[in-house]
């Protein structure tokens, strides 16, 4: 698909990051919904180029926990990343809007993610690298897909110089710079449960608010956030005690947790995603497709 920026009709803003805005927008041509991200780059044309010859390998990602990838293009001084539209949103939206995330609907998003980094690892050797509940979305058939993984390093350090490249869902290894794996993705991903299943950050402890240095300094100093004591299942908390083990050596893979008993006993648990996903406050009401294609 030949994307070109005078193919959009912009619809709505979907939300701003560190790096971008995402826009929903439709293609007119195929009268597609698509979610833009527009990132601005601030490299010289030959790295935006190399950035852009590196998205296209976005192509080549096809899996049901991924989410799918129209095409990208260059305006001027941003680059576009056109995606398929998620309907329900991020994570982050839905649990705030509707509190914790049910454990049996938790479990499948555990699945979806562990599944979707197992993808992008064994097929493509690409370590997600942001991994974090505004990063993992819903449609209203109860999809669960992963989206802006490190397709780009380059893009990515293009985005880190213009912006501080620091998250609170690094790993301790990550945040003390010192060579990470796809196991730091795992580590993401332990916050990322912890905080589905609690509707909160699980650092720090008490809840004394501190600032993004101190908190990264906790996590590379302080025993790692664990469930409280008998509150959660104990596959659960163990599934996340294996995600949130300090040293990467002994620390789980993608791999290793698909075998983990919280996980393998999937398939014999009937989840209702659609219903689960269609409940959810915040649910967007349904678009007049000809209308909007005869603004333009
Ligand atoms: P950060 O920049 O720190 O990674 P972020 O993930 O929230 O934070 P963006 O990636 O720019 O920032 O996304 C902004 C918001 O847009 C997200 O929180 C999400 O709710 C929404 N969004 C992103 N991609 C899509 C999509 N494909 N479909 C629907 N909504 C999306
Ligand atoms: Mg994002």
């Amino acid at each position: 698909l030949d994307l070109r920026p005078e193919d959009l009709n912009s619809i709505d803003e979907l939300g701003r990051g560190n790096g971008g805005t995402v826009c929903k927008v439709l293609h007119v041509r195929t009268n597609t919904v698509m979610a833009q991200k527009i990132i601005h780059v601030e490299a010289n044309i030959n790295v935006r180029k190399q950035i852009m010859r590196e998205l296209r390998f976005m192509h080549d990602c096809n899996s049901r926990h991924i989410v799918s990838f129209y095409g990208a293009f260059m305006n001027g001084g941003d680059i576009s990343i056109c995606m398929e539209y998620m309907d329900i949103g991020s994570l982050d939206n839905i649990y705030k809007k509707n509190g914790p995330v049910p454990l049996d609907v938790l479990k499948h998003i555990a699945y979806a993610i562990v599944d979707g980094l197992i993808y992008l690892y064994d097929e493509h050797r690409i370590i997600h690298r942001d991994l974090k509940p505004s990063n993992v979305l819903v449609n209203s058939q109860g999809q669960i897909k992963l989206c802006d993984f490190g397709v780009s390093v380059r893009l990515i350090n293009s985005v880190a110089d213009t912006f501080v490249g620091t998250s609170s869902y690094m790993s301790p290894e990550r945040i003390m710079g010192s060579p990470y794996s796809v196991k730091s993705d795992v580590w993401s991903l332990g916050i990322t449960i912890m905080e589905l299943a609690l509707a909160r950050f699980p650092f720090p402890p008490e809840g004394t608010p501190l600032s993004i240095f101190e908190l990264l300094q906790h996590i590379v100093n302080e025993p790692s956030p664990t469930f409280p004591p008998n509150k959660f299942p104990f596959l659960l908390t163990d599934f996340v005690d294996m995600c949130l083990i300090k040293d990467i050596k002994l620390r789980a893979t993608p791999s290793d947790l698909m075998k983990h008993k919280y996980l393998v006993s999937i398939g014999s648990e009937k989840v209702d995603l659609e219903r689960w996903a269609k409940s959810l406050s915040g649910a967007p009401q349904r678009i007049d497709l000809s209308k909007l294609q005869t603004k333009k």
